[in-house]
């Protein structure tokens, strides 16, 4: 297994040395327009107009019932931890292979890590090992939906229901995918988004948090505006505005906002693009997968991927590293994915160890995600793919 001590792959994702890197952030049309009109309208901070474009966009798209825009993902899931009032001791279940954000919000205010494994065809959490983990000390489920692919939300949603524990989504590489022809972030009491220059669409640096259940959206609005009640001022529901909770600072600069307009103004030019791309691989690495026990993505028919990454998982951890460096040899940037979280330093902690997530630990081994930005010309893609069909030390 690699160890969770190897050097983040982050600062080698944009070093530039690559024909071509595994990332590059999407420049729409508009974007220094908007922020020309952000600076000129003399709101740079947050909640002006863009804010508001933004957030009907998400409302009007996922019919939810308030998007509040934040500074990132990670922020969005610091706003559920304090909406769901969480303790030291209590317990948040979350699946081992994610991002550190997922887990990490709840861990700041004192929860305890239940890592569950997953699922060896989605990668999700495998919904099957949730009902045995829950105990009286349990407050929130956290589904990730990995690569934009669901997790079994009906299932996850009964059991929450049953056990009257809350479901966050942390739909940070969701945005627009469905599951049984509803939008991705409409089903838990929460869900968050990031807007990460990695994700589909970017401001850099941000994210949202999507409110299900109308009775958290007063709070999460004081929340995010530092514990005051300014919100209602702004909309001269008070006539000052005053200390009213526990709160931070989780609301981005309107000049993000204007980005993020901009790229989702070209929504579907995006995804179109990136379908694109993702069918080109799928289709063209087909053969040689099967002829080499390669597994490309399983996407089943009651999902609807909004098209974030594509990977591939190689027989074994030397055939994968073979293959990352036979691509870096070629100018590619092919990158590996989450390590589990239960065998990092802070996982070990809260007491993980090896086997307690046989598939994440063999999913995180085995992973490889290709070069996939809506830049990447047909060209360099077919580069990518001739070059993997030439590869031959396994
Ligand atoms: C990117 C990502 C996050 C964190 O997003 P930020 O906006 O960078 O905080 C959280 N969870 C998952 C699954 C992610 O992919």
């Amino acid at each position: 297994m690699i160890s969770s001590k190897s050097p983040n792959i982050d600062s080698i994702h944009r070093a530039g040395q690559y024909r071509i890197p595994f990332n590059r952030p999407y420049l729409s049309k508009h974007e220094t327009q908007y922020i020309a009109e952000a600076l000129s309208s003399g709101h740079i901070s947050g909640d002006g107009t863009f804010t508001k474009k933004v957030s009907q966009f998400f409302e009007n798209t996922l019919a939810n019932k308030k998007t509040l825009l934040t500074t990132s993902c990670t922020h969005a899931l610091e706003m559920t931890a304090l909406l769901l009032d969480i303790q030291p001791g209590d317990e948040v279940l979350v699946p081992s292979f994610t991002f550190v954000s997922t887990i990490n919000a709840f861990v700041l205010r004192g929860a305890r890590p239940i890592f569950i494994d997953i699922r060896p065809d989605t990668l999700n959490i495998d919904e099957k090992l949730i009902a045995g983990l829950i105990t009286k000390k349990t407050k929130a489920i956290v589904p990730v939906h990995y690569a934009g692919v669901a997790a079994e939300m009906d299932v996850i949603l009964d059991i929450a229901r049953e056990h009257d524990i809350a479901v966050i989504e942390d739909n940070a590489h969701g945005l627009l995918g469905k599951y049984k022809g509803r939008y991705l972030g409409s089903f838990g009491n929460f869900a968050t988004q990031s807007f990460h220059e990695t994700k589909n669409f970017s401001c850099g640096e941000g994210g949202a948090l999507i409110i299900n259940n109308n009775t958290y959206t007063e709070r999460a609005e004081i929340i995010r505006e530092k514990g005051t009640n300014r919100s209602r001022f702004y909309r001269g529901q008070v006539d000052k505005y005053t200390w009213q909770d526990i709160g931070s600072s989780y609301l981005p600069s309107d000049i993000l906002a204007a980005i993020l307009l901009s790229q989702l103004e070209e929504a579907e030019y995006i995804q179109a693009t990136r379908a694109k791309i993702w069918h080109y691989y799928h289709e063209h690495l087909a053969d040689w997968a099967n002829k080499n026990k390669v597994i490309l993505p399983t996407v089943p028919d009651d999902c609807e991927q909004p098209y974030h990454m594509f990977y591939m998982l190689l027989p074994d951890l030397t055939a994968r590293q073979n293959l990352i460096e036979y691509l870096k040899s070629k100018g590619i940037l092919a990158v590996y994915h989450y390590l589990p979280l239960h065998l990092s330093d802070m996982g070990e902690k809260f007491g993980g160890k090896i086997g307690d997530c046989p598939i994440t630990e063999s999913i995180s081994d085995r992973l490889l995600r290709l070069p996939f930005f809506v830049d990447l010309s047909d060209e360099d893609q077919k580069y990518v793919v001739d070059s993997i069909l030439d590869f031959k030390k396994w």
